[in-house]
């Protein structure tokens, strides 16, 4: 070998030749008049084949992005970072690259200084593996989703072709989560992000002009999905896709002898035509992802400035009953019922109310089904429960005559397992007898078959506390429930009594019902008597109690213990100008006290 034209000092020779290092000695017009064993090795090829070509010939950096900035040296093509070995045509090796220079009397000469860079490469590969993809599923990640979005709605921009961003996220995963456990939760995962790439590979044949390269699934975390469609049509081709995803997920899933059908709801956002920035359209596709939750799951939805418009009023009363849990803007109202045929006061009913700052007295149909939704309602529900029964208790102690109080109970609050065991404290704190609890269950939560709900109801009903079902007839109750749990009072829905006595319907309806709660021994109380002609008929009819406007409207408990003392009064006066045996006490002898609702 030789370094130039003179004979090489041999112990030079044999230092160049023994480097760990690979060194290819270069002339300033980049030939390789030098080549060391190792060299030739990452090279893959004979130091004999090396010497005497040019280095760019051997080594190359056009695929890389990595070199130092600094200029390459004229002659040489080369310049220090990143570079690969040429081989067969393609890219061998990856190398690191260092050049010294050597300033020589014919000129500059360059020493190329060469290691192996495949295990790097290998770590770094793996680790922008990692930062980019979902270990899990190996779909992209919310990294990788959000660059390829971007990139996505730059191209939809330019090419004026709209796109689709859809979320997809899975309906109760959680409760295959909790019930089956996180190794199945994780097998379910991987089982979808399979069928949902298997179906995109499909979906070309429903859609048209859809390019394959266009689509990108992506996991953001949990059971969050998202897909980018790129350049399709319409609408109409992103309503497709959506269908086929949501068919797809259909195919049952095994664990052990269990067979789980995955279900999804899915947001669609429509990009040009949602004329929003990357964050936006994000939200966008969230927000009609919801939209398809509250629609009853399984679906996909679109979204539209309405949903915007609700959103945003959904999310301000979400924080502002946040808020009013901690600044306990809350109050309970109570509600009276009389026994029809006596004109007793039987009890009343507990009935919340929001006291929101700026807004006044909100009702509850305004947020219940905010808080049953958010999970608010475990807190807010417990409160009532004990508030209801403190206030119970202290008028038992103002010596008032003892009262049954009805709480309304949502099927969320069921799944609390601390539920029966809140109550019985409750009640014992306050020496309350469970029998004067009343909790008022709607319809559906008994429809709702299932142990937690079926163990809850029993051991509410074992402790002695009175069940009722609430707005009776609005639903789908069975009488084998009624029947199983005891229920001790049946409550008719307003709605089947405001058109009494005219509507012969309705008669019928509220005759048919007082007669089954009669026959299977339950207590029939009609809901928002408002007339007396309603209350007369529905006493001829057999029915125990009544509840509405016509004997009072709920009221706050000061309001509520002077109501109670002015009828106790008129009534003994009553009693005493005309003796014990009078007739059944009007029920609107008293005027009504101020609206309070
Ligand atoms: P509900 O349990 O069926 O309560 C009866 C509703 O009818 C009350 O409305 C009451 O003010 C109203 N009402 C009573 N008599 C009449 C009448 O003669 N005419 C008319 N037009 N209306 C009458 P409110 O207080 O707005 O409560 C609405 C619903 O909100 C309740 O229906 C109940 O389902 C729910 N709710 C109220 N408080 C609570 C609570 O603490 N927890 C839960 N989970 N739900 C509650
Ligand atoms: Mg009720
Ligand atoms: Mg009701």
């Amino acid at each position: 070998m030789a370094v130039s034209s003179s004979a090489p000092d041999p112990w030079f020779v044999a230092l160049f030749e023994s480097a760990s290092e690979g060194l290819l000695a270069c002339d300033p017009a980049g030939r390789v008049v030098a080549c060391s064993l190792e060299a030739a090795r990452l090279l893959h090829a004979e130091p004999g084949d090396v010497q005497g070509g040019r280095v760019v010939d051997w080594i190359t950096q056009d695929a890389c992005e990595h070199v130092t900035g600094a200029a390459a040296p004229a002659g040489l093509g080369l310049e220090p970072g990143d570079a690969f070995a040429r081989e067969g045509g393609g890219l061998g090796r990856p190398l690191d690259l260092r050049l010294t220079a050597v300033d020589t009397p014919s000129g500059r000469h360059w020493l190329v200084h060469l290691r192996d860079a495949t295990q790097r490469v290998k770590a770094e590969a793996h680790l922008a593996h990692m930062a980019n993809y979902d270990s899990l599923t190996g779909l992209p990640n919310r990294l990788l989703f959000q660059d390829r979005l971007k990139q996505a709605m730059k191209r939809a921009r330019r090419s004026g072709t709209p796109m689709a961003l859809m979320f997809l996220d899975l309906d109760r995963f959680k409760l295959v989560n909790d019930s089956l456990g996180h190794e199945v939760g994780d097998r379910l995962l991987k089982h979808v992000a399979t069928t949902l790439t298997a179906c995109m590979r499909q979906v070309d044949s429903v859609v048209r002009l859809v390019d394959q390269e266009g689509f990108t699934l992506s996991r953001l975390g949990g059971d969050e999905f998202t897909l980018i469609a790129e350049a399709i049509e319409c609408a109409e081709d992103a309503a497709l896709i959506a269908r086929r995803l949501l068919e797809a997920l259909h195919s049952p899933f095994r664990s052990g002898d269990e067979e789980i059908v995955v279900s999804a709801s899915i947001g669609i956002a429509m990009y040009p035509n949602d004329d929003v920035d990357l964050d936006g359209l994000v939200r966008h596709a969230d927000m009609a992802m919801y939209r398809s939750k509250s629609l009853g799951r399984g679906t996909y939805s679109f979204f539209s400035d309405d949903l915007n418009a609700a959103a945003a009023a959904r999310l301000s009363l979400e924080s502002g009953l946040r808020r009013a849990i901690e600044r306990q803007e809350f109050q309970l109202y109570f509600q009276p019922k009389a026994d029809l045929h006596t004109g007793e006061i039987t009890g009343v009913e507990a009935l919340i109310r929001w006291h929101c700052p700026g807004q006044g007295m909100v009702p509850p149909d305004k947020f219940i089904a905010v808080l049953e939704e958010t999970g608010m309602i475990l807190p807010v529900g417990a409160w009532v429960i004990r508030a209801a029964c403190s206030q119970l208790a202290e008028w038992d102690r103002m010596g008032l005559p003892p009262l049954r109080m009805a709480v309304n109970l949502s099927a969320r609050q069921f799944r609390h397992q601390y539920l029966a065991s809140m109550v019985a404290d409750t009640l014992r704190e306050n020496y309350i007898n469970p029998r004067r609890l009343e909790i008022e269950l709607t319809e559906s939560l008994l429809m709702e078959d299932n142990e937690t709900n079926r163990g809850m109801l029993e051991n509410l009903s074992r402790m002695g506390v009175r069940l009722a079902i609430d707005d009776f007839g609005t639903g789908h109750s069975s009488l084998s429930y009624i029947k199983r749990f005891n229920i001790d009072t049946l409550k008719i829905d307003r709605s089947f009594v405001q058109s009494l006595p005219e509507n012969n319907e309705d008669v019928a309806i509220a005759t048919a019902v007082i007669a089954l709660g009669r026959s299977m021994r339950m207590n029939v109380v009609a809901e928002g008597v408002e007339t007396q002609a309603q209350a007369d008929l529905l006493r001829q009819l057999g029915c125990d109690e009544m509840q509405g406007y016509l004997l009072g409207r709920p009221m706050a408990a000061p309001d509520l213990v002077a109501w109670l003392q002015a009828r106790q009064r008129a009534d003994a006066a009553r009693r005493g100008a005309y003796g014990a045996s009078i007739d059944p006490m009007p029920l609107v002898d008293l005027g009504e006290p101020a609206a309070a609702t």
